[in-house]
């Protein structure tokens, strides 16, 4: 990078290209210098680009001025993913439009800007939805959950982000630009043919995953992938599971299953044509099940997956307490029963109101039978919302924490096998009294 006047004069210089909005005074570079975690680094500028041809040429400012640049959509990341000494870019503010819906074909093309709820209400009405949300869903991106492959509670039924990106339109190092979609073998052969940042891409792709030693080592040493929720740096493993390198695949080869997940470091993303799924079926209810002993929650949780919930979630003691004076939240925890030690709550959604009904029944039944649970309150209607709304100020209440003791996000967002999560708890809180003399209690507020 050039020395800090020049760099400036430079920057100038770009501002003045540029359709959208330049700025790197000090206030600017101090509300832009953190996301959602706890990190915290000075960018050297913000821009907000309107358009494509602002976003080529901000990714040849950064390689010519050897600046790194960070897209940022509403920052709501916990990891540091938006945070950066470089330049950020703040796709949020003009390149937010919904380019065009098929209602038969079920896609939707946006620009990455678009807010998860603003598109959800526009696609109401064609009785379609984007089904992957997060907690954040009033605000996030799909920009940013296209980064970070975000998912949701209703992800056992959904997936997460990246199952259902079709296409994405994106911006290369070098200034090219590209669509990534699905590709059948011939197609595949002539892009590893050009003669261009593409084709590199797609010949070292061929490289990496066409070489047996290393297929072996993908499919080995991924995480293992009946945990359908995980995020471990790029998800090589998944772009093995198609007819380029498995046999009795269907699945065409798309470069979309690495960029997402991929947090900004592959591609700008410039478009993203989105699968679309029906509304869900109208008849639901949760069942939140009161759990003497917080290991019995992730017990408790092998039984409700039996009868095909649309989601499961658990809140613990020590979250249910923070909200207990909460003003917001009081009038949430309606539902609760006495001082469980965890609550689990479980979504069951159908045709009718008889189905779900007599699904509640049947797991209760198996809960009682097994030991697990001593209450079983069933909610309906609109109070639904309001649990949901507790267990979404969960990791809030948790960061406005009263006293001097505050909790740290050491360990986020892990995925575990539902099979191994009471020994993994277990063996959790045992590393942290080891290391942290008793200071460190495991707080789950998550998918169990
Ligand atoms: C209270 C709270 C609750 C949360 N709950 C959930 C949850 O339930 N599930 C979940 O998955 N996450 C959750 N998160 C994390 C976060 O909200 C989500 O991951 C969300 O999808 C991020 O969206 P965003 O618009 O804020 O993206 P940002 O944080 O701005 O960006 C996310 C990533 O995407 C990249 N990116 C953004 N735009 C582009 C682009 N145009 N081109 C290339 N890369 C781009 C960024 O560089 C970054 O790496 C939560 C966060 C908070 C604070």
């Amino acid at each position: 990078m050039k020395d800090t006047v020049s760099i400036y004069s430079q920057l100038d210089i770009l501002r003045k290209s540029l359709d959208g909005d330049l700025k790197y005074d000090k206030v600017t570079s101090t509300i832009y210098s953190t996301d959602a975690s706890v990190y915290k680094e000075y960018p050297l500028a913000v821009i907000w680009p309107k358009n494509r041809s602002d976003l080529k040429k901000i990714v040849a400012f950064a390689a010519e001025e050897k600046v790194a640049i960070t897209l940022r959509a509403a920052g709501t990341s916990l990891a540091g993913q938006v945070v950066s000494s470089g330049i950020i870019v703040d796709i949020s503010r003009y390149m937010n439009k919904i380019l065009g819906i098929n209602r038969e074909e079920k896609w939707v093309k946006v620009e990455p800007g678009v807010v998860l709820d603003e598109l959800n209400i526009s696609l109401k009405n064609y009785g379609l939805f984007f089904g992957p949300e997060t907690s954040t869903s009033n605000r996030c991106n799909i920009g940013g959950m296209v980064g970070n492959n975000a998912c949701g509670s209703h992800s056992i039924i959904y997936g997460s982000t990246r199952d259902h990106v079709l296409e994405i339109s994106a911006i290369l190092s070098d200034g090219s630009e590209v669509l990534f979609g699905p590709i059948g073998k011939a197609d595949f052969s002539d892009k590893c043919l050009q003669n261009s940042l593409e084709g590199s891409i797609y010949r070292k792709m061929n490289e990496v995953l066409g070489d047996p030693l290393n297929q072996r080592e993908i499919r080995e040493g991924f995480p293992d992938p009946a945990i359908p929720r995980r995020n471990t740096g790029y998800a090589l493993d998944l772009m093995l599971n198609n007819e380029i390198y498995q046999k009795d695949s269907v699945q065409k080869f798309n470069l979309c299953k690495l960029l997402a997940g991929s947090e900004g470091t592959l591609a700008v993303i410039t478009e993203v044509k989105l699968n679309l799924v029906p509304l869900p079926p109208p008849a639901k209810a949760l069942v939140c099940i009161h759990l003497k002993k917080r290991n019995d929650a992730f017990l408790a949780n092998l039984i409700a997956l039996k009868y095909n919930p649309a989601a499961v979630e658990m809140m613990d003691d020590r979250i249910l307490e923070l909200t207990e004076n909460n003003i917001s939240q009081r009038e949430n925890r309606f539902f609760l029963e006495g001082r469980p030690k965890a609550i689990v709550i479980v979504e069951f959604v159908r045709e009718t109101i008889t189905e779900v009904d007599d699904t509640v029944s049947a797991m209760t039944a198996e809960l009682k039978a097994d030991g697990y649970g001593y209450s079983f309150p069933v909610v309906k209607g609109k109070d639904i919302l309001k649990v949901w709304e507790l267990r979404k100020a969960g990791l809030g209440v948790l960061s406005n924490m009263k006293g001097d003791p505050k909790p740290v996000s050491l360990i986020e967002d892990t995925a575990i096998n539902v099979e191994q999560m009471p020994q993994y708890i277990a063996d959790f809180a045992a590393t942290g009294h080891r290391f942290f003399n008793g200071k460190v209690i495991p707080v789950s507020n998550s998918v169990p």
